[in-house]
């Protein structure tokens, strides 16, 4: 493939050393593949940094960091890992059948509503002997995604009550009480969703139910309010990536660069068309670079829309233009002088101009603009490229 996507490593660190200073305590997000940039190259740079937390959203991505982590131990790569504890989490839905996996494995799972819950017991009391399931408790304060009502808070207690820790059944130890906030730069709404996440919690204590951690930070809620909702962990994804969480831009490094190259230049007349259909018509004499990347590769055929979405050629704007193909995309080099077949392209991050030396820089929320969305979908659409 001549796409490939290389991690700025240092960045990375300094956008740790950044989210630290905040919230020391963090649980490092690697979820749906380290957000695309794929768990095997992220986790070994968290893990340098000291990160010993990880969040995960499915039972093959813990699976995976338990992997990695046996063959680093017996490299002995990682020396320093020798007397550490890893902890993972995963914080999507494990079907039952996977339960022993994160029994044996010693995965945390997060439980989230009560179906789920006497699944879980069911075949804990049926399989396995003086086994205790390590859980997270996700409570509902206004997302009303996964997570438990203040309603149901009782009815869950009287549940644990019968299987907590060091009970006559002894099935569950409670990690954490946790709940993700869905709208940090409105105030009004995300005081609301704290207060409803306090009270579910005083609704816990009230009955003495034993718990160790609690946790509402995601990178927004972490940016936005500084170390006000830091309770004992901040769950920390896009801003690691150097993805910027709120409307503002917090100051985070660039941490991806998405490059091809050009593989064919020709001159095209006015009026002319390029691309599939017929809405890329060649508005003056042009010269009409093709770069090998598509939609296969994750450039969103939505950029096509935009009037202004452009790659870097010689440290310089190249519009797209015309229809974006599976893995080629049109762009217009008249203005760029001394381009060249396998000349490389930046389709997000910085390049020089070699005639006066400055950086152009495409971000990924530029990306997200010209696309119609977020920079988390602009992100884990690159998944499939080869990373470096
Ligand atoms: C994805 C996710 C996070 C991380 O969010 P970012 O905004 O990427 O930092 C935290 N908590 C939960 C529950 C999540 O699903």
């Amino acid at each position: 493939m001549l796409v490939n996507l290389e991690i700025n490593k240092e960045n990375l660190r300094k956008n740790l050393k950044k989210i630290r200073s905040i919230n020391k305590n963090i649980i490092c997000v690697i979820k749906d593949n380290a957000y695309g940039l794929g768990i095997e190259n992220i986790l070994p740079i968290l893990l340098e940094n000291n990160c010993n937390y990880f969040a995960v959203a499915y039972i093959d991505e813990a699976v995976k960091i338990r992997e990695i982590l046996k063959n680093f131990e017996k490299e002995k790569k990682l020396g320093f890992l020798e007397n550490k504890k890893i902890n993972i989490m995963v914080l999507n839905y494990i079907e039952p059948k996977n339960l022993k996996y994160a029994v044996e494995n010693d995965v945390e799972l997060t439980i989230f509503n009560f179906s789920q819950l006497s699944n879980y017991l069911k075949i804990l009391e049926e399989s396995f002997e003086n086994t205790v399931l390590k859980i997270h408790i996700k409570v509902n304060s206004g997302m009303n995604r996964l997570g438990f009502n203040e309603s149901e808070i009782l009815e869950l207690i009287e549940i644990i009550k019968k299987y907590e820790i060091n009970s006559k059944n002894n099935k569950l130890e409670i990690i954490s009480i946790f709940s993700h906030i869905s709208d940090a730069e409105n105030q009004i709404e995300t005081e609301k969703q704290v207060e409803k996440y306090e009270n579910i919690l005083k609704i816990f204590d009230k009955n003495n139910v034993k718990y160790q951690y609690k946790h509402l930070q995601a990178s927004p809620l972490l940016f936005k309010y500084g170390e006000k909702y830091n309770y004992d962990f901040a769950r920390v994804g896009m801003a690691l990536y150097g993805m910027e969480p709120l409307s503002y831009d917090v100051g985070l490094f660039d941490v991806i660069t998405v490059k091809s190259q050009i593989i064919n230049i020709r001159n095209v007349k006015k009026n002319d068309k390029i691309s599939y259909g017929s809405k890329g018509i060649v508005k003056r004499d042009s010269k009409i670079g093709i770069v090998s990347i598509g939609y296969a590769h994750g450039l969103q055929k939505q950029i096509e829309n935009s009037q202004e979405a452009y790659v870097l050629v010689n440290g310089k704007k190249a519009k797209i233009v015309g229809e974006i193909c599976m893995d080629m995309i049109f762009v217009d080099l008249t203005d760029i002088n001394d381009v060249e077949i396998n000349d490389e392209v930046v389709i997000v991050g910085s390049q020089r101009n070699v005639e006066n030396g400055t950086q152009k820089k495409i971000t990924l929320r530029q990306v997200a603009r010209w696309v119609g969305t977020i920079q988390d979908d602009v992100l884990t659409k690159f998944s499939g490229i080869k990373k470096q």
